[in-house]
């Protein structure tokens, strides 16, 4: 059979845009087909240890620093429920950048090794007579064609609700996995300094995150435990109500506001290793639901999965089975992402319970080796500081 391309790309994500670099810098004809849905704009975590090892492998580090919204934030506050905190000091800081932004710098990089076409929705996949994936259907959305494209791998990277896993059957998340985050934006007269993190266990276990921002509304966000974020349909409730109930996140959070709608979406997470790939397919990023979110670097999984599987795709088409050699993949990601997941897990355990939680935070203020932190707990106030008490 002869193929149009080598590699079908589908999704202009970071995991997308990655992978499609790297297969075009290994020689490869590569098409990437991108919807192009209008991305929700904000701030968000990115380049932080595992992604931060990729873009140095592209040579793009210090250009991602350039970003005109790029800031490093050098705080990270942890809080639980009763008010004892933790803080860290990060000597390089955690990178913060507009999303819409990053996303569009890394796609235009793609765009020098790779075709692009946008706005271009894949529908669904191709088989060859073996039942191999051979191919996409992809529906033009603005002249409104329809059009077949074969390719000797094709990659899904188009998100959390991947039409192109769907498809080729990698979805043995759908029923077990389900929580959901929503964000939002949060003026106040005193804009967060630090990387925020607040875990409260009533009225519900949640988490609730706020960071700066370059126009001063910072960026909000809520994350609420599975089993019971399916029977919440309102986190603006939510969020009055965790308030209310925490003097010390109302005086933290002051006489602020939430200024724009919250928009939810699914945390793509992986609880068990799931495969990743199948005949002719692999998945990548958030279509691969391999992030682990206790570390808020969903960004970062999805730049590392797109790296690796790229490496997997180019040597399996170099050796001309590239069926069998895709498997690989799944032994590589998961490898990578094993520690992680296993850290994630046992936070999650202990975070999910109150007493966990207090003693997670105390012995990390604790850590910090100052003599008010070892006498008593950090507390959370007012404004930017978190003083002893
Ligand atoms: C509001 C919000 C805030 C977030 N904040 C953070 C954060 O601060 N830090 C962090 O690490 N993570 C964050 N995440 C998670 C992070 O955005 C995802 O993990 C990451 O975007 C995954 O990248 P991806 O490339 O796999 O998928 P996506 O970024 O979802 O990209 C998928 C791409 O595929 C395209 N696409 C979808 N369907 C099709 C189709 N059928 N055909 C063609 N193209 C298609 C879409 O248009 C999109 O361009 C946030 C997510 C959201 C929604």
């Amino acid at each position: 059979m002869r193929y149009d391309y080598d590699v079908i790309v589908v999704g202009g994500g970071p995991a997308g845009a990655t992978c499609a670099w790297f297969l075009g810098h290994a020689g490869l004809r590569v098409l990437l087909l991108n919807r192009g849905a209008p991305r929700a704009s904000g701030s968000v975590m990115v380049g932080q240890a595992k992604g931060s090892g990729v873009l140095h492998e592209m040579g793009l580090a210090q250009e991602l620093d350039q970003l005109p919204s790029l800031r490093r934030c050098r705080e990270l506050l942890i809080s639980a429920g009763s008010g004892a905190a933790m803080r860290l000091q990060g000597a390089a800081g955690w990178r913060l950048c507009d999303r819409q932004e990053f996303d569009q710098w890394l796609l235009r990089h793609a765009r020098r090794v790779a075709a692009v076409q946008e706005p271009w929705r894949v529908t669904d996949l191709m088989r060859a007579d073996d039942g191999r994936i051979a191919g996409v259907v992809a529906y033009d959305e603005s002249s409104g064609l329809s059009l077949a494209v074969t390719g000797r791998v094709v990659v899904a990277a188009d998100g959390s609700s991947s039409v192109v896993a769907s498809r080729a059957g990698l979805t043995p998340w759908r029923s077990s996995y389900g929580d959901v985050a929503w964000r939002s934006r949060w003026l106040n007269g005193a804009p967060t300094a630090a990387i925020e993190y607040h875990v409260v266990h009533r009225p519900v276990v949640a988490c609730l995150w706020r960071w700066p921002s370059r126009d001063g509304a910072d960026a909000l966000g809520l994350a609420i435990d599975a089993p019971v974020q399916r029977k919440i349909s309102d986190p603006q409730a939510v969020f009055d109500s965790i308030l209310e109930r925490h003097p010390h996140l109302r005086e933290r959070f002051g006489e602020g506001r939430v200024v724009s709608p919250w928009h939810g979406w699914p945390l793509a997470m992986a609880r068990t290793p799931h495969p990743v790939s199948t005949r002719g397919v692999v998945a990548v990023g958030d279509a691969a639901w391999a992030v682990t979110p206790l570390f808020g670097d969903a960004l970062d999984t999805a730049l590392l999965s797109g790296r690796l599987a790229a490496r997997v795709i180019a040597g399996a088409l170099e050796c001309g089975a590239p069926t069998a050699a895709l498997a690989g993949y799944d032994v590589l990601l998961w490898r990578a992402l094993r520690a992680e997941r296993y850290a994630a897990k046992m936070l999650r355990g202990l975070v999910r319970r109150r007493l966990g939680m207090e003693l997670l935070v105390r012995v990390g203020a604790i850590r910090q080796g100052t003599a008010a932190a070892a006498a008593g707990a950090w507390r959370v106030r007012s404004g930017r500081e978190v003083v002893a008490t």
